[in-house]
């Protein structure tokens, strides 16, 4: 009980020596930011199934993962780690809207890239699903593009 209190009492006077220390330690350096917490979330979901599999791999994957996050939250390079950041966000927003589009959001079209030009043309949705012949507006190269989706074509039937 007394060693007990004696490491109490030094942990909480060296408290505030500590904080001050380590708030002058963090002064230049990056510290945390989007990317962090992705990579976060990443070592966690990666331990957890580290747990059932147990694979050195993900071992290895672990501690480079954490590697990573301290180099880049001590770091005094403080642009190239935004910069970073930066292309973290603009690689999440294309994978989302990747996504997005996958879920056919837009339900009245659909979205074919130019065999040519590779110019992405919206196509109104056809009748039926298949191959279609298509005309590039752009340099007006025709050709052969599958479509896996068609029309819902609704009956209603009025009451007599
Ligand atoms: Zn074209």
């Amino acid at each position: 009980m007394t060693n007990f209190l004696i490491f109490y009492n030094i942990i909480n006077k060296g408290d505030e020596k500590l904080k001050k220390k380590f708030a002058n330690f963090m002064k230049d350096r990056y510290g945390i930011d989007n990317l962090y917490m992705f990579l976060f979330t990443l070592y966690f979901i990666l331990i957890i199934i580290n747990m059932f599999v147990n694979s050195f791999i993900l071992t290895i994957l672990e501690l480079v993962i954490v590697i990573i996050m301290f180099y880049r939250m001590f770091s005094k390079n403080r642009y190239k780690r935004s910069r970073e950041e930066e292309a973290y966000l603009k690689l999440r927003d294309n994978i989302k809207s990747f996504f997005k589009k996958n879920k056919y959001k837009d339900k009245d079209h659909v979205y074919k890239k130019c065999s040519k030009c590779k110019t992405t043309i919206r196509l109104p949705l056809p009748s039926s699903i298949g191959f279609k012949y298509v005309t590039c507006p752009k340099c007006k190269n025709k050709f052969k593009t599958l479509v896996l989706r068609k029309q819902k074509v609704e009956l209603i039937r009025k009451k007599s």
